[in-house]
C-alpha cells in the first residue's frame, strides 16, 4: 500500500477464540458491538449509531493487538495497523499527512479496522505534547474520525498501555464510542490462553497432566509471556533432539520469563 507506515492485511484469520482471558462481561459486550457493525440496516432502524472507535487499554502483552485483528476477523474487515509513534515526525505536517493517506486507503478497502498501537504517541494530551507538529498531526486524526460517516464501515481501534495520557478530545464519544479494558490475566484467564497456546504441540504426559497448576503459579504473566513459554520450550525441545515438550524445558522457559522480569516472582500454587 501507498502508506508506508502502515501494514494491510487484507482480513486477519485470528478469531476471537484465539484471545484468552477476557472478562466475560467485556466479551459479551464486544459481541454486542460487533453485532451493530454487521448489521448497520437493523441497528439504523433502532436508532442505534454504529461505533466509530474503540480504544483498548492495558498492560503490555495483553492481547490488545490480538483483539484488534480478531474484531477485523469476525467483521470480516481488512486490517490496517500502525504505530502511534510512526506519525510523530519532526517536519510539520507530515504527520498530519500520514494520517489523512491512512485513513484514505482503508475507506478504499472498506470494510475496514485501523488499527493504531501506542496510540498515545499520537493522541497525547496537547499541553504535555506540546509542538505544532503533534498538534497538527492529533487535529488531523480528529478530523478524520469526525469526518467519517457511521455507514462507511471504517471502524477505528486504538491501543495503549497509558491511557490516562489520552487527550480528552480524542476520548470524546463519537470519536472513541467504547473503552475497554484489557487487563493481565486470572488463574482462569491464564488457563485459558495455555489452552490456545499449546494447540498443536506435543507435551509429555508430565507437562500435559501439569497445565492447571501452570496457570495457578504463573500469577502476573501476561498472554505474551505465556505465549513466549511455550515458544521457548519448544525451542529448547527441538534443539536437544526431543519431539515433545518435556517438564525441563517449560521449567527452563519458565526460570527465563522470570529472570526477563524484575518486576515478579513465580508463587506457589
Ligand atoms: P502491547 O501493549 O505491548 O502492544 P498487546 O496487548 O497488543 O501488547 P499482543 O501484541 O496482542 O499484546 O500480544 C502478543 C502475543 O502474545 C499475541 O500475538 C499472542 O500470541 C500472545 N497473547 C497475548 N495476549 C493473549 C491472549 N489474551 N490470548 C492469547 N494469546 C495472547
Amino acid at each position: 500500500m501507498k502508506n508506508s507506515t502502515a501494514k494491510e492485511t487484507p482480513l486477519p484469520s485470528i478469531t476471537l477464540d484465539d484471545v484468552g482471558g477476557l472478562p466475560k462481561e467485556m466479551k459479551e459486550e464486544i459481541l454486542q458491538t460487533l453485532e451493530i457493525i454487521k448489521d448497520p440496516d437493523r441497528s439504523d432502524k433502532l436508532g442505534i449509531k454504529a461505533p466509530k472507535g474503540i480504544l483498548l487499554y492495558g498492560p503490555p502483552g495483553t492481547g490488545k493487538t490480538l483483539l484488534a485483528q480478531a474484531i477485523a476477523h469476525e467483521i470480516g474487515a481488512s486490517f490496517f495497523s500502525s504505530s502511534g509513534s510512526a506519525f510523530t515526525e519532526l517536519f510539520v505536517g507530515v504527520g498530519a499527512s500520514r494520517v489523512r493517506s491512512l485513513f484514505e486507503n482503508a475507506r478504499k478497502q472498506a470494510p475496514a479496522v485501523i488499527f493504531i498501537d501506542e496510540v498515545d504517541a499520537l493522541a497525547g494530551k496537547r499541553k504535555a505534547h506540546g509542538g505544532e507538529e503533534t498538534e497538527k498531526t492529533l487535529t488531523e486524526l480528529l478530523v478524520q474520525l469526525d469526518g467519517g460517516h457511521s455507514n462507511d464501515r471504517i471502524l477505528f481501534i486504538a491501543a495503549t498501555n497509558r491511557k490516562d495520557m489520552l487527550d480528552d478530545a480524542f476520548l470524546r464519544p463519537g470519536r472513541i464510542d467504547f473503552s475497554f479494558h484489557v487487563p493481565l490475566p486470572d488463574t482462569q484467564g491464564r488457563k485459558e490462553i495455555i489452552d490456545i497456546h499449546v494447540k498443536g504441540k506435543s507435551l509429555s504426559p508430565e507437562v500435559a497432566a501439569s497445565l492447571n497448576m501452570l496457570a495457578e503459579s504463573t500469577s502476573g504473566f501476561s498472554g505474551a509471556e505465556i505465549s513466549s513459554l511455550f515458544e521457548s520450550a519448544s525451542r529448547k525441545a527441538v534443539r536437544e533432539g526431543r519431539d515433545v515438550i518435556g517438564k525441563e524445558d517449560l521449567d527452563y522457559a519458565i526460570d527465563r520469563t522470570i529472570l526477563g522480569s524484575t518486576s515478579r516472582s513465580l508463587k506457589d500454587p
